[in-house]
């Protein structure tokens, strides 16, 4: 019998902790063509565009699929063949972009960057300056893979001055920190719904200019995977090309009915600074430091360099914080060896106290104790 008579809480950048309201919603069969469930991807869209106050200049396409699909869709429908994109690149997720330029043969110049430090918006601007032939600019708001945050209105403001296209993965970030399209211009921002909206996995979304949207027709690599298709079937059909995973949309309708309820974007953002906050006074108290400075550490995801301790085996603590009710996340840093916690989902900071209690009581076990 395991120790605790729950799911796990799961302290991960996704999937994460829903409500039990939220689960609840995909106890129902919804037909694909049924004008009840198309008035539901209709509000859901909708209300994904009023998050950042994009409805005058953006549409939402939503796309089958993990985030990831729809950074792909998102690039191979905007670029143009003769497209070239710019990418800072300071983690896991930017180079999950680079990968994808690759394996799409569009032309991609890096920026490397130190893996500790936020994008420099005068550094993209001297890269743009020296390349008049980039076309695009994609960067990571939160890079998930550090839990470093973007200064993404300033990067915006640089690109949309030396006149290319910006393309956004705000997929850890979109519904927890402010993004505004009205001042901040962008041809495309991707998020999905098992993030901060705290859904279920398995939709991605799209919300891109309308003027590049319909400029991109019959420029996409892929069948599945092109927005401006799946765009233009919606608009004559309300219905989605292919089939729906309809219950990730119905799950998604009714967290976002939570999100309206718990005060919208700026509410869970404070939610997750506080989940934040107290996990790394708590950590700090077991003597686990953070790997990012508090500046530039997104309310997102925090990673933690592990115990300089011989004792110390990821897999183990791993298996001690599951056995006591808590998911965590191993790090993605090549160089340091680091593990991450997830300060995002239906979780507050209460939670967190348990989460910190848990590491306490497994580092105890394991012989680590309030090591320096
Ligand atoms: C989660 C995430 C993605 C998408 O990853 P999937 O595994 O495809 O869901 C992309 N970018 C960032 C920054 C993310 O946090």
């Amino acid at each position: 019998m395991p120790l605790i008579d729950r799911d796990p809480l799961l302290l991960t950048p996704g999937p994460l902790t829903t409500s039990l309201r939220t689960k609840q919603a995909m106890l129902h069969d919804h037909g694909s063509w049924d004008p009840g469930f198309n008035g539901i991807t209709a509000s859901v869209c909708r209300q994904l565009l009023d998050i950042v106050h994009g409805a005058d200049t953006h549409v939402c396409v939503p796309l089958q699929g993990s985030g990831t699909f729809a950074v792909e869709a998102a690039l191979g429908t905007l670029v143009p063949h003769t497209g070239k994109v710019l990418v800072p690149n300071h983690g896991a997720y930017c180079a999950r972009i680079l990968r994808i330029l690759g394996v799409l043969g569009r032309d991609a110049v890096e920026l490397p960057l130190a893996e500790d430090q936020p994008m420099d918006p005068a550094a993209i601007e001297a890269a743009l300056q020296a390349d008049p032939g980039i076309t695009h600019v994609a960067v990571v708001h939160c890079e998930t893979g550090t839990g470093i945050l973007n200064p993404l209105a300033e990067i915006a403001q640089v690109v949309a001055a030396q006149g290319r296209a910006l393309i956004v993965d705000a997929m850890s970030s979109f519904g927890a920190l402010p993004i505004d399209a009205r001042a901040l211009p962008f041809d495309a921002l991707i998020a999905a719904s098992g993030k901060c909206l705290e859904g279920v996995p398995g939709m991605g979304f799209v919300l891109a200019r309308r003027s590049a949207l319909e400029a991109s027709a019959g420029q996409c690599h892929s069948l599945a995977m092109d927005l401006h298709d799946q765009w233009a079937y919606l608009q004559k059909t309300t219905q989605w090309r292919f089939t729906p995973p309809t219950h990730v949309v119905a799950a998604l309708a009714e967290a976002l009915q939570q999100f309206q309820e718990e005060g919208g974007q700026a509410a869970r953002g404070a939610r997750y600074a506080a989940n934040a906050q107290r996990l790394v006074q708590g950590m700090s108290a077991l003597g686990l430091q953070p790997f990012l400075a508090p500046a530039v550490q997104a309310p997102i995801i925090v990673t933690f360099h592990a115990p300089q301790h011989p004792a110390w085996h990821f897999q183990t603590f791993y298996e001690g914080v599951r056995e006591r009710g808590f998911i965590l996340y191993p790090g993605k840093l090549t160089q340091v060896e680091t593990f991450r916690v997830g300060c995002i989902g239906a979780i507050t900071p209460h939670d967190i106290d348990q989460v910190v209690h848990a590491v306490g009581a497994t580092l105890r076990q394991m012989g680590i104790v309030n090591h320096a």
